[in-house]
């Protein structure tokens, strides 16, 4: 059932299936795109293209509906029971959001004494922007402290114990990754939530997990919620913030009146239509699937080592499940060689620092990341390949 159900989705897939003797595995660093996106792009450009918010005639006026309805689309994909108290605003993708949010609103929301939790071993997107926040607000002489967000282990796993001792009633932002780009563990946000009070903002780095798994804001109770349409499915250049307009001051981002990004707005709302209709909840449980068993495959190896959260997780774990995310060393082959040795048996895989935070990781690695048009029998044929290397 739920392979026919697969197998009808990959199809769906234009450059894997014209491509059966590679195996696309780095959809953390940018996802295919589906037939329907490609298909919507098209008919955008072909029937509508036009500047939106200028309308005196049908294009520019179908244009200025796309970007509003996929506004709604973005608001409803993330559980947004409330959208009237939100605001969706689109960006070029996670980094530009979380940037956006640290240029445009975090001045205008801390006072002088303030304190910022901040990730230091996540990826640098949701790092840099709140240390320049910092450095920028200083020269203002309004001083506010960057509190590295701590961590129980190397594997990506928030210590939210330590992380309550540390928060205090000037702890008011906290930037938190929901899916961990490395190590491949979605974060319990409750724990999160509990540990720094109800009055602190909450930004989420949803780049791993919109689409990926089902993301609900009415659920997860955060401010921020911010991602990338090229790694769900929809075209590079395109992505958004959502913003809950109830801790803070309204999120009114700079550059408001420019001309947005159509075309990738339009691959959007296919993606998010398209993923609605496949079941995010089944595609979570398809990667989570593929992990489980390329770890345990991983595990019978003594030439490798697995980075990230373990597949029985603690009691007390802040993170929930490991997604379709493994990434792994061998012992005595270099992260890039690796790389390039999986390429020549047809592997697209990630290998390097995958742009983590200064506290990550110091040796380079090989990021197997998964998507919904990956199959049993590609991880299968990977661990034969890398059962064989010495
Ligand atoms: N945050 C995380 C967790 C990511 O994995 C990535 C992309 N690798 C980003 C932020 C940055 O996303 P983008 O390059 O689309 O801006």
């Amino acid at each position: 059932e739920q392979e026919r159900w697969q197998r009808a989705l990959r199809a769906q897939f234009p450059i894997v299936t014209g491509h059966p003797e590679l195996a696309y595995l780095d959809s953390a660093a940018t996802a295919q795109k589906p037939q329907a996106v490609l298909d919507a792009v098209q008919t955008y450009l072909t029937t509508s293209n036009a500047n939106s918010a200028r309308g005196t005639y049908t294009w520019a006026n179908r244009t200025t509906e796309l970007v509003e309805r996929t506004r709604g689309r973005v608001a409803r994909f993330l559980g947004d029971d409330r959208p009237e108290r939100s605001a969706v605003h689109f960006t070029g993708g996670t980094t530009e959001g979380l940037r956006t949010i640290a240029r445009d609103w975090l001045p205008g929301f801390l006072r002088d004494g303030d304190e910022i939790v901040a990730p230091d071993a996540d990826h640098q997107a949701n790092i840099v922007p709140w240390l320049e926040a910092q450095q920028s607000l200083a020269r203002q002489g309004v001083h506010v402290r960057v509190v590295p967000m701590p961590y129980q282990s190397g594997s990506g796993d928030y210590d939210h114990r330590a992380l309550a001792e540390r928060a205090g009633p000037r702890t008011r932002f906290v930037a938190t990754t929901h899916v961990h780009h490395v190590y491949g563990g979605d974060m319990n946000v409750h724990r999160i939530r509990e540990a720094v009070g109800p009055d602190a903002v909450i930004c989420l780095d949803a780049a791993q997990s919109v689409g990926h798994l089902p993301v609900s804001v009415a659920e997860l109770d955060v401010d921020f919620v911010v991602f990338s349409g090229h790694k769900a499915l929809a075209l590079p250049g395109s992505g958004a913030v959502w913003a809950r307009q109830a801790r803070g001051p309204e999120f009114v981002p700079g550059g408001w009146s420019g001309t947005p990004n159509t075309v990738g707005i339009a691959s959007l709302e296919a993606a998010l239509d398209w993923l609605e209709a496949a079941g995010v909840d089944r595609i979570e449980r398809w990667t989570a699937d593929l992990a489980v068993r390329l770890t345990e495959g991983l595990r019978r190896l003594d030439a490798y080592e697995i980075l990230g959260c373990p597949l029985s997780l603690a009691a007390d774990s802040t993170v929930q499940r490991r997604q379709g995310i493994v990434t792994l060393r061998h012992r005595a082959i270099d992260s890039g060689d690796l790389g390039f040795i999986l390429f020549s048996h047809g592997f697209m895989v990630r290998s390097d620092h995958h742009c983590q935070g200064d506290a990550g990781e110091k040796t380079g690695s090989v990021r197997v990341s998964l998507h919904v048009y990956n199959t049993v029998e590609e991880v299968d044929r990977l661990l034969s390949v890398l059962t064989s290397l010495p």
